[in-house]
C-alpha cells in the first residue's frame, strides 16, 4: 500500500453525502417528509449559475428536493426580501441559499439578515454564527465545519491541541476558530497584521490557512509533522492553486490538504449536512 500525507476531502466529502443520502431515506420513510434544499440566484452571472447548479445536483444524489428560484437582475431589495420570506415560510424547505453575489444595487447583509436561521443551509447568517459563537444548536458555517470534519475523519487529535487559523474572515477564520474551540483546541487566530507570522505558525499542531493569497505559506511556517489545513481557493496562470505552497510543506507535514481535492468538496457535503438536521429537527 502506498503511504501518503494527503487527506483526501473527495473520498471525506463522498462519506458525508452518503450519510446524508441515508438520512434523507429514513426521514421520508419514517415521517413521510421530504427534506428540501432552496437556492436563490439574482440575475445571470455565470459562475454563480455553475455553483447553483452544483447544490441541486447534489441535493439529487442525496435524494433530496431542491427549489430553483431565479429572480431577475433588476429585483429590487424589497423584491427579494418577499422571495426570502416565501421561502422561509414554505415547510418543504429545510435549508436556502442566497447565491452571493448580489447585483450591485442590493444590500447582501440585509438579504442574509432575512433567512431564518434554521433554515440557513450556509450557516453564514448573523444569527447562526451568533448561535456557533455562544455554543447554541443550529446551523454551522459549511466551510469551517467541513474542515472540522476532515480533521475528526482523519482521526486528529482535537482536545488540546494548538490551532493556528490564518484569515479572520467572516466566512472562514472567525467561524473555524470558534468550531475549533468548541472541539477543545487552543486557538490563534492570525491575520494581515501579525507580527513575524512564520514564528507564530510554527507553534501549531493544525495550521489552517484561509488567506486567499496563492502559496503564501511556505514550509518556514510549518512545524515538521503539522496538520496543514489549506481552504484557499485561488485561480493563477499555471491554474488551481491554494494559499500553501503544497510542493515545499507537503514533504514536511503530518498531513495535508491539496487544492483542489481537499476542503472545496466538503463544503456542499456539509451544507447538505445542515438541510437534513433542520429536516429532522422540523419532523420532531
Ligand atoms: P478574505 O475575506 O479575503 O480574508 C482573508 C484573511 O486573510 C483576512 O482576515 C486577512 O487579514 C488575512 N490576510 C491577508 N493577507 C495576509 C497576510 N499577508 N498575512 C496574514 N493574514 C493575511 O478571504 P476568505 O473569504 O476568508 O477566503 C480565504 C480563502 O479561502 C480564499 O482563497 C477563498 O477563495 C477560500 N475559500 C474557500 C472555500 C471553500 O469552499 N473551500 C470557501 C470560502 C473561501 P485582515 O482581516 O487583516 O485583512
Amino acid at each position: 500500500m502506498v503511504m501518503t500525507n494527503l487527506i483526501d476531502g473527495k473520498a471525506v466529502a463522498a462519506l458525508v453525502r452518503g450519510e446524508v443520502a441515508e438520512r434523507v431515506r429514513a426521514l421520508r420513510e419514517r415521517t413521510g417528509a421530504q427534506c428540501g434544499l432552496a437556492t436563490v440566484m439574482v440575475g445571470d452571472d455565470p459562475a454563480s449559475a455553475v455553483y447553483v447548479g452544483n447544490k441541486h445536483r447534489a441535493c439529487h444524489e442525496a435524494g433530496m428536493a431542491s427549489f430553483d428560484i431565479h429572480l431577475p437582475a433588476d429585483i429590487d431589495q424589497a423584491g427579494l426580501h418577499a422571495r426570502i420570506d416565501e421561502v422561509c415560510a414554505d415547510d418543504r424547505i429545510h435549508g436556502m441559499i442566497v447565491q452571493l453575489p448580489l447585483p450591485a444595487h442590493l444590500d447582501e447583509d440585509a438579504a442574509l439578515d432575512r433567512i431564518l436561521y434554521v433554515k440557513d443551509a450556509d450557516g453564514l447568517t448573523p444569527a447562526a454564527q451568533g448561535r456557533l459563537a455562544t455554543l447554541r444548536p443550529g446551523p454551522r458555517p459549511a466551510t469551517p465545519n467541513g474542515v472540522v470534519e476532515l480533521l475528526r475523519r482523519h482521526d486528529v487529535e482535537l482536545r488540546g491541541a494548538h490551532a493556528v487559523i490564518v484569515g479572520r474572515s467572516e466566512i472562514v477564520g472567525k467561524p473555524q476558530a470558534h468550531l475549533l474551540l468548541e472541539q477543545d483546541c487552543t486557538v490563534t487566530i492570525c491575520h494581515s497584521r501579525t507580527r513575524d507570522l512564520p514564528s507564530i505558525t510554527r507553534l501549531a499542531d493544525i495550521l489552517v490557512a484561509a488567506v486567499g493569497r496563492p502559496q503564501m505559506l511556505t514550509d518556514e511556517h510549518v512545524r515538521p509533522g503539522a496538520v496543514v489545513i489549506d481552504v484557499g481557493i485561488n485561480r493563477t496562470d499555471s491554474g488551481l492553486v491554494g494559499d500553501v505552497d503544497f510542493a515545499r510543506v507537503q514533504p514536511i507535514a503530518g498531513l495535508i490538504t491539496p487544492v483542489p481535492g481537499g476542503v472545496g468538496p466538503m463544503t456542499i457535503a456539509m451544507l447538505l449536512k445542515n438541510c437534513i438536521d433542520a429536516a429532522e429537527a422540523a419532523a420532531g
